[in-house]
């Protein structure tokens, strides 16, 4: 067994295929092209069988990861994406987005002297096999129980929640604002890292599970919490998002060219503006683009910005690559298509021309000093240190904050200071009675897998409230 471990620690992982960045950096097709049966049978081999497996500690919804890989190993693949849909509702989104290298991969055993089992990609693996070539079988549901649930928001925590109580036997109808549901999946989360095509089908997975998809339906103003309940529904979950854009606050932020990577993502993502005029949307283009921020938000971004056709493209920082947030993968792509990286640096104010139209930014280098709050080491700048960057276009991802639109009409639900709403850790219940709360909207802009764990933490709880009572 022991030498069997230490020839699975030598092997390499099994490299995940992926376009020429060359020729991707000017596409919006999907980067990592994924493995074929016998890569994924050959990276599921290296997997040791742990008997106390370190990768589910690092799994925040516990999937039985040995488990799946093990019966991919054996060639069962419908046993494994059913062991995979038992903790995860979504692994062809998480496989394809979440931080693997600081959860489950982060904490594999094999990573400790060489490289960790690919989980994430053999994840994705299970979960495209079983859309290209599965029976598309419904699982059971429950009998009818008659009680009727309101999803407010179609992203990830909203889905998980509806997919949990449709087939426990509740009648639900989401309700999302925008015309498409899925949440950022659809308008934050570029084609080239997560196929709409993949979203739109989990969405028609739970249509077909019988939960009813309103779109355009803004609730807070088109209807209210308390109509929701007068309309006879029994039990609401909210889960909005943390969709408000945040800005830097510097002088010149009205100049014609600066604007929020929501609006950008939105534009380019759910309404198609790659394809102006073609479709309606046009987007701002711009020959020398600069990116705020060093998160997912900000490297989604600038890889669109590329894929539009600047000439270059520049991500400013403040810190230094090691407390960049933004997942490994995208980070390495980025640079890999292009994209530069400008770290330990803080724009100052923005230089418009006599148009107010945006030609370039100040900036000043900073150095690490001692951990803020955050844990992380505080930029501090370097006296004298200013200097300009010439750019046409600025994008602004320096994170988001809670949406008000649905919680300033609702004054039973008691919010945090950051607009967040205040809701119990472990079940998600709200201050207002019949109302549940989870994902960006209670811990602020957080990750996929989270917002479905309260999701899937909120469901248990609400199909208890329908059963027995609050
Ligand atoms: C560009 C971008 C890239 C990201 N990349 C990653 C990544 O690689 N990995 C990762 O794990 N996480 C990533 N994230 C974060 C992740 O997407 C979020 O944490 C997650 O989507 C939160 O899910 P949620 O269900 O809470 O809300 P959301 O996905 O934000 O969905 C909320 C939904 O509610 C709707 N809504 C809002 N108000 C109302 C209302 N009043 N009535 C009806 N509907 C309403 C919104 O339109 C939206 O569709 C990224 C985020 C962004 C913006
Ligand atoms: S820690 Fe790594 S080697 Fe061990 S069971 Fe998990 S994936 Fe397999």
């Amino acid at each position: 067994m022991a030498e069997k471990a230490v020839n699975k620690e030598k092997k390499g992982r099994i490299p995940m295929p992926e376009q020429d960045p060359k020729v991707r950096a000017r596409n919006f097709l999907e980067v990592p092209t994924g493995y074929t049966p016998k890569m994924a049978q050959e990276e599921a081999s290296r997997c040791l069988q742990c008997k106390k497996p370190a990768c589910v500690q690092g799994c925040p919804v516990g999937v039985d990861i040995p488990g799946f890989i093990d019966l991919l190993s054996q060639g069962d693949l419908t046993g494994a994406i059913r062991n995979l849909w038992s903790k995860n509702a979504l692994p062809a989104v998480c496989g394809r987005v979440c931080p693997q290298e600081s959860q489950c991969e982060g904490q594999c055993i094999l990573g400790k002297k060489g490289e960790a089992v690919a989980i994430g990609n053999l994840e994705r693996f299970c979960a495209d096999y079983e859309r290209e070539n599965g029976t598309g079988e419904l699982p059971p549901k429950a009998a009818p129980t008659g009680k009727k649930v309101a999803v407010v928001g179609s992203g990830p925590s909203g889905l998980t929640v509806a997919g949990d109580l449709i087939v426990k036997g509740h009648d639900v109808t989401i309700f999302e604002a925008f015309h498409k549901p899925g949440g950022v999946l659809v308008y934050g989360i570029p084609e080239f890292r997560l196929p709409k095509a993949i979203v739109a089908q989990e969405v028609n997975f739970l249509e077909r599970l019988g939960v009813k998809v309103v779109c355009n339906a803004v609730v807070g103003k088109t209807v209210s919490l308390d109509e929701l309940f007068e309309e006879g529904f029994d039990a609401i979950y909210i889960g909005v998002g943390a969709g408000l854009p945040r800005f830097m606050n510097i002088p010149g932020e009205n100049l014609v060219g600066i604007l929020s990577a929501n609006e950008y993502l939105t534009r380019a993502n759910l309404m198609k503006a790659y394809k102006y005029p073609e479709v309606d949307t046009p987007i701002p283009l711009g020959k020398n683009v600069t990116v705020l921020g060093a998160g997912n938000v900000a490297m989604d971004a600038a890889r669109t910005a590329m894929r539009l056709g600047a000439e270059s493209v520049k991500i400013v920082y403040r810190r230094s690559r090691e407390e960049m947030p933004a997942r490994g993968a995208e980070i390495h792509h980025a640079e890999e298509e292009g994209i530069e990286l400008f770290l330990l640096t803080n724009p100052t104010k923005y230089i418009g021309n006599d148009n107010g139209r945006l030609i370039g930014m100040e900036c000043l280098k900073m150095e690490l000093g001692e951990p803020d709050a955050s844990g992380r080491r505080r930029p501090v700048a370097i006296k004298g240190s200013e200097f300009e960057i010439e750019t046409d276009l600025c994008i602004v991802a320096v994170g988001s904050g809670a949406n008000p639109l649905l919680t300033a009409e609702t004054p039973k639900i008691q919010l945090n200071k950051w607009g967040n709403i205040h809701a119990d850790e472990k079940n998600g219940k709200t201050t207002m009675k019949g109302v549940w709360a989870g994902g960006d909207i209670v811990t602020g802009a957080a990750t996929v897998i989270l917002a479905m764990g309260a999701g899937r933490q909120a469901a248990d709880s609400m199909h208890e409230y329908l059963t027995l009572g609050w």
